[in-house]
C-alpha cells in the first residue's frame, strides 16, 4: 500500500514556525490582520470561513469579518476592498470566490493591493508567479502542494509532474511553481488526448480537476507520488478527491504515496493562508 502524505504533521510544522514569527513581530508592536472578504452565504463559504477564523485566532492572527448581501453591488464590494487597502492593520485579504453574476470578478481581484493579496488572486500576484518575482503571493493552494512536497522531502528538480487541471486557482500556478524548481512539467487539461498514458508516465502526478473519484487504476504507476488537490462530493454525499484513492493505493506500492481526501491538501492550503498573512506583515513592517 501507498504512504499516506497526510497534511496534519505539515500543519503542525507550519504552525510551529508560525508561532515564533508571530511572538517576533509582536515584539515590535504589530499584530499581523486577515480580512476576510464574504458576499452571500453560501455554506462552503462559511464553512472555510469558520476553519480560518479558528485558524488564525490561533496563532494570534488578527481577523476581521467583512460580510456582504449575495445582491451587493460592484461598487459596494469595491469600497470594502479600497478600505481594507487603506487600512494598514490589515495584511492580507481573503476573498471567497466565485463572486456572484452581477460582479466583475477580476476587476475586484485587480483592485486588491498586491502586498495584502495572501491568495494569489489579483493580476500582479499572477504575474509574480508567472516571472518567477515573488510580487504579491502565490495562490495558497498551489504553494500547499510544495509545502506538502516540501514536508515529506520528496524532491522535484528535474522529475516528470503532470498536472491535470489548468486553472487560476491551482493547475496553472502550480505548474509554473514546479517548473520554477526545474521540475519537467506537463500541463493536462480535458481536451488532453490519452490522459491516462500521460499520467502513469510522471514521477509526481498532481489531480486538480473537480471530478470526483475520477482517476482510476489505469491512470497511475508503482512508485508515483500523487497529491489529490480535489475537494468534490459524491452521489451519497461524502468528501472526496479526483482520484479513487482505494483503488489507486495498491497501484501505487510500497514506494508510492499519495494525499488523502480529507486530510491532505486541503488543511494545508488554510495554514499557508496564515503564513502569507504573516509574511505581509513582516513585509510591511520592515
Ligand atoms: P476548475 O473547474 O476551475 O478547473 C478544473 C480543471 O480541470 C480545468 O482546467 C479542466 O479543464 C480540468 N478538467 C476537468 N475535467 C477534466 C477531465 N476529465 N480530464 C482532464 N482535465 C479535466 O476547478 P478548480 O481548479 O477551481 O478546482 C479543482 C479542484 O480542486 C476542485 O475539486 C476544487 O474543489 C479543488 N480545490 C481545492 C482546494 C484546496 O484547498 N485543496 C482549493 C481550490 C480548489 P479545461 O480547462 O479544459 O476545462
Amino acid at each position: 500500500m501507498a504512504t499516506m502524505l497526510t497534511g496534519k504533521p505539515v500543519i503542525e510544522a507550519m504552525r510551529e514556525d508560525l508561532l515564533t514569527r508571530v511572538a517576533a513581530l509582536a515584539e515590535r508592536g504589530v499584530t499581523p490582520g486577515l480580512a476576510i472578504v464574504r458576499v452571500g452565504e453560501r455554506p462552503d463559504d462559511l464553512s472555510y470561513e469558520r476553519t480560518a477564523v479558528k485558524r488564525a485566532e490561533g496563532l494570534g492572527i488578527a481577523v476581521r469579518v467583512e460580510a456582504l448581501p449575495a445582491d451587493a453591488t460592484q461598487a459596494q464590494l469595491e469600497a470594502v476592498i479600497d478600505a481594507v487597502n487603506d487600512d494598514a492593520s490589515i495584511h492580507g485579504c481573503l476573498l471567497f470566490r466565485p463572486l456572484p453574476a452581477q460582479m466583475d470578478e477580476r476587476a475586484v481581484c485587480d483592485r486588491l493591493a498586491a502586498a495584502k493579496d495572501v491568495d494569489g488572486i489579483s493580476s500582479a500576484s499572477l504575474a509574480g508567479v508567472f516571472a518567477d518575482t515573488g510580487e504579491g503571493f502565490p495562490p495558497a493552494t498551489a504553494q500547499a502542494c510544495l509545502e506538502v512536497l516540501d514536508h515529506y522531502g520528496i524532491p522535484v528538480a528535474g522529475r516528470h509532474v503532470v498536472v491535470v487541471g489548468r486553472s487560476l486557482v491551482i493547475g496553472r500556478p502550480v505548474a509554473l511553481m514546479l517548473l520554477a524548481r526545474h521540475a519537467t512539467v506537463t500541463l493536462c487539461h480535458s481536451r488532453t488526448e490519452r490522459l491516462a498514458a500521460h499520467m502513469a508516465a510522471a514521477d509526481i502526478v498532481v489531480c486538480a480537476t473537480g471530478r470526483a473519484r475520477g482517476f482510476g487504476p489505469e491512470c497511475f504507476a508503482p512508485g508515483q507520488v500523487v497529491l489529490d488537490v480535489g475537494i468534490n462530493f459524491d452521489d451519497e454525499g461524502a468528501l472526496c478527491g479526483d482520484v479513487d484513492a482505494a483503488a489507486v493505493e495498491a497501484v501505487l506500492g510500497p514506494e508510492g504515496a499519495l494525499t488523502p481526501v480529507p486530510g491532505g491538501i486541503g488543511g494545508v492550503t488554510t495554514s499557508v493562508t496564515m503564513v502569507h498573512v504573516v509574511a505581509a506583515a513582516e513585509r510591511a513592517a520592515r
